[in-house]
């Protein structure tokens, strides 16, 4: 039994058949899949497929591998933590295998906190007229820029507020004044929501301010406001922003467009446990339409100084998620460790869960910070503990291009 976890440490580790032990049905389960990554695995080596690709154009394992949501189901709640993070680790290992683990070096701006939204999540906005509400001046956009850029960073990540008062002007001209002050830096900004809250306020289809704020100089989308894709939840803790069909709508046009972005997941607050499964399914049936997602990132909700009280979610349930979104999101090439909200130690045991990028070196980030959590790593600090699991650090672009 234990041969086909060949790439599984941990499992090898127990040197005994511990699938045994488990629920029959998540066992047929994992042996199905175990097989069918150790054949993609072994079809790669011998050239008969397509090799790994840890970036676009990336087509998955045989059909044998994809999990039903039955499955995904019976594997979420029945299988053992262990055996489930040794499997993704073998998908992971099957789709990229050697032993790296990449990082972006970008900086969180956060161009505006004032925002009409006011999820219940949220501790970063202000709302409008408050005294600590801000938009950020050219200077100070000029002057984080030039630090990133300082510090070996590729790449902003530009989100904010829905501010009632900004014109969709003002991000144009905000976009082409980085791109001709800082042509080198990639502009990865604006997720869903603030996207069809741009198009609702101009009166203005998805597309058209996609392909406006592309001409002006974006690059990239960020999956951010993706919370958990189901309308029940989201009437729930953002009763304000767009529904989920929206967000997978705007993530479909823009990929349609040539833009590539990522998808993320915040969990652990007031959705149920099945809306998770729903989330991943959601973002699978679309990867399978448009290959547009390069990443998945699934982090936990903060509550400190949010409307939401609720018990922090632990590290084992973090690790099942982030096991079940490497074996679900067959599709979707990378899977990112939260450092951030989970820390460095959970984020090492993420890299032998399924994870295979250690998300970013964040320069500054501000609105898991409002939410009392605060995590920070330097680039030595992040090469450090990706050495410590036994990978090796390298960084990336936000297509996956190796940079050192
Ligand atoms: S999460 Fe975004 S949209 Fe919601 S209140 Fe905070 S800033 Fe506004």
């Amino acid at each position: 039994m234990n041969k086909n976890y060949n790439e599984s440490r941990n499992f090898d580790a127990l040197g005994r058949d511990a699938l045994t032990a488990l629920d029959p049905d998540a066992a047929r389960i994992l042996r199905r899949l175990q097989k069918a990554y150790a054949a993609h695995a072994a079809a790669c080596k011998a050239g008969q497929k397509d090799g790994p690709a840890p970036t676009y154009g990336y087509t998955g394992p045989a059909a044998e591998a994809r999990l039903s949501r039955e499955e995904a189901d019976i594997l979420y709640r029945r299988a053992d933590l262990f055996n489930l993070c040794a499997l993704a680790h073998q998908a992971r290992q099957a789709l990229h295998p050697g032993n790296i683990v990449t990082y972006v070096a970008d900086r969180n701006i956060n161009y505006s906190n004032i925002c009409v939204c006011a999820c219940r999540f949220c501790a970063f906005f202000r709302p409008p007229g408050h005294p600590e509400g801000y938009v950020l001046s050219r200077e100070e956009l000029d002057r984080k820029i030039r630090e990133t850029i300082a510090l070996g960073g590729t790449q902003i990540l530009m989100q904010g507020g829905h501010h009632p008062d900004l014109s969709l002007s003002f991000y144009e001209e905000t976009l082409t004044w980085i791109r001709n002050a800082h042509p080198g830096i990639h502009i990865h900004a604006f997720s869903p929501p603030e996207i069809m809250f741009f198009a609702e306020k101009e009166g203005l289809s998805v597309e058209e301010v996609i392909t406006r704020l592309m001409r002006a100089g974006l690059h990239s989308i960020p999956g951010g406001g993706a919370e958990i894709l189901t309308d029940r939840a989201r009437s729930q803790v953002s009763p304000n922003k767009c529904s989920s069909g929206a967000w997978l709508g705007v993530m479909k046009t823009a990929h349609q467009l040539g833009l590539k972005t990522t998808a993320t997941m915040m969990f652990g607050h007031e959705e149920e446990e099945g809306e998770r499964l729903d989330h991943l399914f959601a973002l699978r049936a679309l990867q399978d339409d448009t290959l547009g997602f390069t990443a998945f990132i699934p982090w936990t909700f903060q509550s400190a100084h949010t409307n939401i009280v609720c018990a922090p979610e632990t590290a084992q349930g973090y690790l099942r998620v982030l096991a079940l979104s490497r074996l679900v999101l067959d599709n979707l090439p990378s899977i990112q460790a939260s450092w951030v909200t989970m820390g460095p130690q959970v984020a090492q045991l993420a890299l032998l869960a399924g994870a295979n990028d250690f998300g970013s070196l964040m320069i500054e980030e501000n609105v898991v910070a409002a939410a009392g959590v605060s995590f920070r790593l330097s680039r030595e600090e992040i090469h450090a503990v990706i050495g410590k699991a036994g990978f090796m650090p390298r960084q990336r672009s936000m297509g996956y291009r190796l940079l050192d």
